[in-house]
């Protein structure tokens, strides 16, 4: 059987801020590498910051990352923002590392000109979440439910939709985050 990928003994240098023992705990079983790190380090992750970190700090950009078509769309629009639109000026956090984990994304944060958090509905998760580490962050907040308009009584699953009326809804809540937070004149 493949063993699990060893992520300790690849990142050890964002290894610091303990967390859960999950990484410990494959090298003690796959016997792979000496890492003793309780580190919740996502390799992939840690390369993508690693990268940016040579790069001039971006605005970064999150998603509330919910489960429904309101969590949906605001996570398809921050991937249009910050992939497509605004790629050299903005930069996608995860906000699950961003908050809890170890690979880097939290220094993203810390450095960026503005953090753009895009909310599916007013509980407004993303910036909740975040300020569990973060509580002096002072981001940009998007209500990306009151920019568009769906029967909600109606549909909540994100496979009601179709992924053009996702991605539709999509760019009107990109349209408006770029216009706010990249184009509007000071
Ligand atoms: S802000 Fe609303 S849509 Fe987003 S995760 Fe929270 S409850 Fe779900």
């Amino acid at each position: 059987m493949e063993k699990n990928r060893c992520a300790g003994g690849e990142q050890p240098q964002y290894g610091r801020q303990a967390g859960g023992a999950k990484i410990a705990d494959v090298c003690s079983a796959n016997s792979c590498c000496t890492a003793s790190s309780t580190a919740r380090v996502c390799p992939d992750a840690a390369r993508r910051v690693e990268e940016e970190l040579t790069k001039p700090a971006k605005k970064a950009v999150i998603a509330c990352e919910g489960s429904c078509i309101s969590g949906e769309v605001a996570r398809l629009a921050a991937n249009m923002l910050a992939y497509d639109r605004q790629r050299d000026s903005a930069i996608r956090i995860c906000l699950g590392d961003a908050s809890t984990g170890d690979s880097g994304m939290v220094s993203l944060v810390r450095r960026a000109p503005e953090v753009i958090a895009l909310e599916g509905c007013p509980l407004r998760c993303g910036m909740s979440i975040l300020k569990t580490r973060l509580p002096d962050l002072q981001p940009t907040i998007i209500d990306a439910g009151k920019l568009y308009s769906f029967d909600r009584t109606k549909y909540s699953n994100v496979f009601d939709l179709s992924q053009e009326q996702l991605e539709e809804y999509a760019k009107i809540v990109a349209d408006h985050a770029e216009h706010t937070c990249f184009l509007a004149t000071p």
